[in-house]
């Protein structure tokens, strides 16, 4: 067994600490328990392949905004935010040509796809007898009560979940009278009474959303949700803008829930294409260490001092490396002010130097000289043999034969940890 790496730890006893090292990705949380999220205790239910809720890794979502009974545009929307990372599409079917399109779309969907029905009760059964995995639908929406039955047997039968989704935007009149405006309480209550009519029909493989686009609004509410039922939970920020304002409303508002351990499934809402909210979804996961996909890139903002163009290598090498899918980290730091001591944090390192060259850093550790006309390929290579041997090694555990190989440590800094549960 190898060791690597040091750790410089403040506290109680302040020092440096070794590790010893596996081949595969662990977790340091016992050393960093300022790190530690616990996750709310939910139910867990099962959207097709992909579970949610329990212990479940935290799912991404995505919906596709294609004209539905377009089924070649829509699989073809679907595909890409599943090639980029989304576990779950959303499609939504406001009419009997988007719920024949449907059957079409979920045998070519290698992910589960959820209907989104607003009110209309026979969009939600032939939705279901298309094979949606889930139904976006409020049952107290539904209207007569046999039609709610109707709609709770078609899931139940083609084993259908079903998403209640709240929104501040579209509360029920009566709940607006109540409370005056659309508040944390009134949003609970909505979710209640629809969930009340699916537990008095027996149905619990449901999920609760709700959504505002106000982040205070629906942190608030989330988090009186989550203390009234162990229902698995899908957080957004509705509405939450484009890519840039979507992305940072959205990551304080579920960031902050998620660190709190609330949220089972999420979807970040922005006027972008589908596959930059799946990134998004995923950025936000790996920043509270809740999943990880792909290499996680350190890089500085750069400055005088750079040795070396930071912001157009990092602009290059993300999309370079979009195809590794293997949880890694990669530091690319513009000298050494920063770089050698985020290298010793990450699985592959470049620290800019002096006379049009740098240092490569592997597992923490200096490795050797190269220069920048050669590093873009360089590092391509160094990120993909790394990630060979992360998954080199996890094969090996998983076959029982796992033995300590040289493949260094992919546990570190905030790039690699395992996928949290
Ligand atoms: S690491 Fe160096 S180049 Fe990058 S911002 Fe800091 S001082 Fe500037």
């Amino acid at each position: 067994m190898r060791v690597w790496g040091v750790f410089r730890l403040a506290g109680d006893p302040p020092g440096i600490q070794t590790f010893q090292y596996s081949g595969l990705p662990m977790s340091l949380n016992h050393i960093r328990p300022w790190r530690n999220i616990s996750r709310r205790k939910s139910r867990r239910i099962t959207v097709g392949d992909v579970a949610v809720g329990g212990d479940a890794p935290i799912s991404v979502q995505t919906m596709t905004n294609t004209d539905t009974s377009d089924v070649a545009a829509t699989v073809a929307q679907v595909q890409a935010a599943a090639e980029a990372g989304a576990d779950i599409v959303r499609v939504s079917v406001p009419d009997e040509a988007a719920t024949r399109a449907l059957r079409e779309i979920v045998r070519e969907s290698p992910v589960p796809i959820v209907a989104d029905i607003h009110f209309h009760y026979r969009r939600a059964i032939e939705a279901a007898e298309a094979g949606a995995a889930c139904l976006r639908i409020n049952p107290g929406n539904i209207g007569a009560p046999a039609r709610v039955r109707e709609v709770i047997a078609a899931a139940r039968d083609h084993g259908c979940a079903i998403r209640i989704g709240v929104n501040a935007g579209s509360l029920e009149r009566h709940l607006l009278e109540k409370y005056a405006e659309p508040c944390p309480e009134a949003m609970v209550e909505s979710a209640l009474d629809h969930m009340r009519i699916l537990e008095e029909h027996d149905f619990r493989e449901y999920k609760i959303s709700v959504k505002a686009s106000d982040v205070f609004l629906a942190a608030a509410a989330y988090q009186a949700l989550a203390e009234a039922t162990d229902a698995p939970l899908h957080l957004g920020i509705t509405e939450a803008g484009g890519l840039v304002s979507g992305t940072i409303k959205s990551a304080i508002g579920l960031g902050n829930l998620l660190w709190m351990g609330i949220g089972d499934t999420i979807r970040i809402s922005l006027s972008a294409d589908p596959v930059e909210e799946v990134r998004a979804g995923f950025e936000i996961l790996k920043a509270l260490g809740l999943r990880h996909r792909g290499v996680n890139i350190i890089s500085c903002p750069s400055c005088a001092r750079q040795g070396f163009d930071v912001i157009r290598t990092v602009e290059i090498l993300e999309k370079r490396l979009e195809h590794i899918r293997t949880p890694m980290s990669l530091s690319i730091i513009g000298c050494v002010v920063n770089g050698p001591g985020e290298a010793l944090m990450t699985d592959v390192g470049f620290t800019g130097g002096g006379a049009g060259s740098g240092m490569v850093y592997l597992a923490g550790a200096q490795s050797h000289k190269l220069s920048n006309e050669e590093m873009i390929e360089h590092i391509v290579e160094q990120v993909e043999r790394r990630a060979a041997e992360i998954e080199a090694a996890r094969a090996a555990a998983d076959t029982g034969t796992g033995t300590e190989t040289g493949a260094q440590g992919a546990a570190r800094g905030p790039g690699a940890r395992p996928e949290m549960a």
